[in-house]
């Protein structure tokens, strides 16, 4: 049932760089490949396996989702999308044995838990900030019910005659001694006479599960939440596996988080900017005031101290930072015009040294850089 490690796979390290992966992948490929091997089911599984291992490990994006959560990183809610490596979960583990497992230290192994479920909750920056809660559904293997998840019909189980209840059996392979788990009980040390109808004797049934998710507040993307035992039902006999909801916040309109902190855009009209003015800005807890001083240039930022995100890790919440940005008027009216042509007409001579410092120091600038270009 367990699915194996791609690492053990493909007989890698769990730092192999990508040309050892890839001669790997090549080594198994040319023991496997179907062309080498017709009508060898086994080795057709094998190559299939490895192909799987090395189309995972040979992506960044796949092998870091891996290297987080295991198979469980390609199963259904991760992602919401098919991100799987697309083979399904074949139970190639159990009909070919842990040969690689236990050369390189895995050691056998039977089924011990249900797997791990992904699942990405996408919310609204408000939301990840003040803290939800979520109702989601999620397609999983739950306990069967009419059995209470033994798989049998009477709830009769007996001691599995090829295992003698041990759940794993020995083979040697060349000078190897072996463990692996016991096909016939599937590793449990018990069979079942009369399997239940409802589940097939799996003591597991597909079904879209229900849950509360409690997000706490100061969430952000990438911050997992684990309900431990809310992962799929495993095997009968041994505990689920866990659920980790990923956390992914939509991009919002005003506001950008960095960490703590909040940053915004606020626009400000040229007259404001020269002239000074009270502004109203929106912060996530309601309305603020920044006082501009006169002579504000554009592209100047006002802190707003503890009016960011206090985070589920930080004690104090961050602070927002308000940049002002001078909107230049639009659809002037001929009386705005006629001001406006008025104002620019004061720019001459002195009065532009001394009301437009920059514009005209950039100007000088820009005349003795084409001086100096054309002598
Ligand atoms: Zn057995
Ligand atoms: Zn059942």
């Amino acid at each position: 049932m367990s699915k194996r490690d791609y690492y053990e796979v493909l007989g890698v390290a769990r730092n192999a760089g990508e040309d050892e992966l890839k001669k790997a992948y090549r080594r198994c490929a040319m023991k496997y490949h179907p062309d080498r091997n017709p009508g060898d089911a086994e080795a057709e599984a094998r190559f299939k396996e490895c192909k799987e291992a090395y189309e995972v490990l040979s992506d960044g994006g796949k092998r870091r989702l891996y290297d987080q959560h295991g198979h469980a990183a390609f199963e259904h809610g991760m992602g919401g999308g098919n991100a799987g490596p697309g083979f399904g979960g074949a139970d190639m583990g159990d009909i070919f044995g842990d040969i690689f497992g236990n050369i390189f230290g895995g050691g056998a192994r039977g089924p011990r838990r249900g797997a791990d479920i992904g699942y990405v909750m996408e919310l609204e920056l408000e939301e990840a900030v003040a803290g939800v809660e979520r109702r989601i559904e999620l397609p999983t293997l739950v306990e069967c019910g009419p059995c209470d998840g033994t798989g049998s019909e009477d709830g009769r189980l007996e001691t599995c005659d090829t295992c003698h209840g041990r759940g794993q059996v020995r083979f040697q392979r060349g000078i190897f001694s072996m463990q692996q788990p016991c096909h016939a009980c599937r590793g449990r040390g018990e069979t079942v006479r009369s399997p239940c109808p409802s589940c097939g004797g799996n003591g597991r049934v597909e079904e879209e599960k229900v849950l509360s998710v409690k997000v706490p507040a100061g969430v952000d993307t990438g911050d997992r939440i684990r309900l431990a035992g809310e992962g799929e039902a495993g095997p009968p006999g041994t505990a689920p596996g866990d659920l980790y909801v990923e956390i992914r916040v939509r991009p919002h309109a005003i506001f950008q988080r960095d960490g703590d902190d909040l940053h915004c855009d606020v626009p400000i009209r040229i007259s404001q900017a020269a002239l000074g003015d009270v502004v109203r800005v929106p912060t996530l807890g309601g309305a603020a005031e920044i006082r501009l001083p006169a002579e504000t240039q554009t592209g100047k930022v006002f802190r707003l101290r503890d009016k960011g995100v206090k985070s589920v890790r930080s004690r104090a919440p961050g602070d927002l930072y308000c940049k002002v940005v001078v909107e230049t008027p639009v659809n002037l009216t001929s009386e705005q015009r006629e001001l406006l042509e008025k104002f620019e007409a004061t720019f001459v001579g002195d009065g532009a040294r001394r009301h437009s410092p920059k514009s005209s120091t950039f100007v000088d600038g820009v005349k003795g850089f084409w001086e100096r270009m054309t002598s």
